[in-house]
Formats: structure tokens, C-alpha cells, sequence
């Protein structure tokens, strides 16, 4: 069986160096091993994604020279193969319906911040403080039948009782240096949300039921997602998906350093390619040469 490779990107804004990078390894391994490449449209979240990126998005790659199997995935198109998964998981047990707004979220961290430090996770963001997993079935059935908006979460706690030993195949390098077999850590991001009211997906849980799908073998993505994998090893493991090997790729970054946006101006592929940039000139810019040449693993 011949390697699958995925390149995922969201149309929430144009394409940058970033973006131009991980689609080229991608490309670039696919053809080295003889590997196939896939282009998933990560588009779950309708309020951000607009059909004018999504059309700027085949443009930009095809232009960078990258060919991708067609059709293309669209999250959006598969949202009863993610509700099936969220189902698996209730039954399990494992999900429960949380109902505080953003704002109420927030003073519940200040209030517990004002007796010490409270837990963030891997992205900095503060854990689920509330309380809504002791919530009564009669207290969730009356809130749910209220219309109050709510979202999924899994019960980190149980998902973890029986998962010890968890780990994955790290093929490129994490933030801190971690390659080879890499000890997965979920319980580090809490309560993660599995879903919305109006949403049966997020992002995490639509990712691994995409990866097993589309027979992904090795997902190869920014480091940016690379302690994310530690949730998708566990999403992975509950719902009997198939293992694929990780290979994370250092981030292109800006002068000052920083992670590139999605209106990163000077170094979106639009802006470089009007600006007289060629295909071959964004290869040398991420510090990628020819592809005959094969692949480099540190952007400059
Ligand atoms: N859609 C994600 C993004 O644009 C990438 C997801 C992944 O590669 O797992 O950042």
C-alpha cells in the first residue's frame, strides 16, 4: 500500500510561506516515497471559512506546482460521519453538555486564578473550570429543552482511566526536541469541546475521523498541532481508528520571530506572486530546494 499524505488547510484567509511549506513536504514525501497526497477543505467553522479562500487555495497550490487526488474532502460535506463518531463516544460514556457561555467561562477562571494558578493548556488556554459534568440528567434534559446553547465535552478523566501507555510515532521534531516514540499526554488539555449545539464537530474530532477515512498513513503538519496529536491518539484509541505516523515541521516565522497569521501581508503567496515572485523563488524562500533534490527539514 502505497503512503498517503493530507494536506489540511482551512479557508478562513489566504495562504502564506507557512502554508506554501507544509503543502510542498507534503508534496515533496508523497513523491519521494511513491505516496499519494490528499487535500482536505477544513471548513467545519461557518462563520470564518468563505468559498473565495477556498478557491484561492486550489489556486495558490496549483500554482506552486503541488497536485493533489481528487475530489477533495470538505469538512463541511461530512458532518453525519462526525455525529456517528460523537455518538460512539457518548455511549461510551464519555461526553458531556456544558452549558456556560465564553464570558461566563472567563470569571469562573478569574475566581479560581484568585486562590492560585489555574491549569492552561498546551496552546495557553485555561482548562474547563466548571462544573457542568455533575450536572443531574434532569438538570441537562431541562436546560437542553430551555434552547440554551451548550457544547460537548469529553470527560478527559474517564477517557484517560483505562488509556495508560498512550504514545505515538513522532517522524519529524517536536517544539522541544522530541522525535521517536513521543508519550502522549491528553489529560494536559482538560475537558477539550467535541462539538457544539449547532456543530456536531470540532476540530479535533473531525481531524481523526478524517485521517482514518482518507487511510491517512503519515499526517505531516506544523509544530503548532504538535501536542494536539496527544488528543487525537486518544480520539484515535476510543473509537478503534487506525494509528497513523506524525511528522511535525518547524513553523516559518516572521522577522520578529513570530508564527505567520493568515493576513500576514508580505508573506502571503498572493502578495509574493504579484510582487513578481516565482513557484521556484517560494521553494527557496522556505529553504526547500528542487524537489529532485529532495527535502529539507529546516526552513531558514
Ligand atoms: N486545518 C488545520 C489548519 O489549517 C490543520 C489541521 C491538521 O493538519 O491537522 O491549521
Amino acid at each position: 500500500m502505497p503512503p498517503v499524505f493530507r494536506f489540511a488547510p482551512s479557508p478562513n484567509g489566504f495562504l502564506h510561506l507557512g502554508h506554501a511549506y507544509s503543502a510542498l513536504l507534503n508534496f515533496d514525501r508523497a513523491r519521494e516515497t511513491g505516496g499519494r497526497l490528499l487535500l482536505r477543505i477544513e471548513d467545519i467553522d461557518a462563520t470564518r471559512c468563505r468559498p473565495d479562500y477556498e478557491a484561492a487555495i486550489y489556486e495558490d497550490l496549483a500554482w506552486l506546482g503541488i497536485a493533489w487526488e481528487t475530489p477533495v474532502r470538505r469538512q463541511s460535506e461530512h458532518l453525519a460521519e462526525y455525529r456517528a463518531a460523537l455518538e460512539k463516544l457518548s455511549a461510551l460514556g464519555l461526553v458531556y453538555p456544558a452549558f456556560e457561555s465564553r464570558a461566563e467561562i472567563a470569571r469562573l477562571v478569574a475566581a479560581r486564578e484568585a486562590d492560585g494558578p489555574w491549569s492552561r493548556d498546551p496552546d495557553g488556554a485555561p482548562l474547563y473550570p466548571g462544573h457542568a459534568k455533575s450536572l443531574s440528567a434532569d438538570e441537562r434534559t431541562r436546560l437542553i429543552d430551555s434552547g440554551a446553547p451548550y457544547a460537548l465535552r469529553l470527560d478527559m478523566a474517564a477517557a484517560c482511566q483505562h488509556l495508560a501507555g498512550l504514545t505515538w510515532q513522532e517522524l519529524g521534531e517536536g517544539p522541544d526536541g522530541e522525535l521517536g516514540i513521543v508519550p502522549a499526554r491528553p489529560e494536559a488539555w482538560g475537558d477539550v469541546i467535541l462539538a457544539r449545539k449547532e456543530t456536531p464537530t470540532s476540530y479535533h474530532l473531525s481531524v481523526v475521523v478524517d485521517d482514518a477515512l482518507q487511510g491517512v498513513s503519515e499526517v505531516v503538519r506544523g509544530q503548532d498541532l504538535f501536542h494536539a496529536s496527544s488528543v487525537h491518539r486518544l480520539l484515535q484509541t476510543l473509537l478503534g481508528l487506525p494509528e497513523p505516523a506524525y511528522r511535525h515541521h518547524a513553523l516559518i516565522r516572521d522577522e520578529a520571530g513570530r508564527k505567520l497569521s493568515k493576513s500576514s501581508g508580505s508573506t502571503g503567496l498572493r502578495e509574493l506572486r504579484s510582487a513578481g515572485t516565482s513557484p521556484a523563488g517560494i521553494r527557496q524562500l522556505v529553504g526547500l530546494d528542487q524537489v529532485s533534490l529532495g527535502v529539507s527539514k529546516t526552513p531558514p
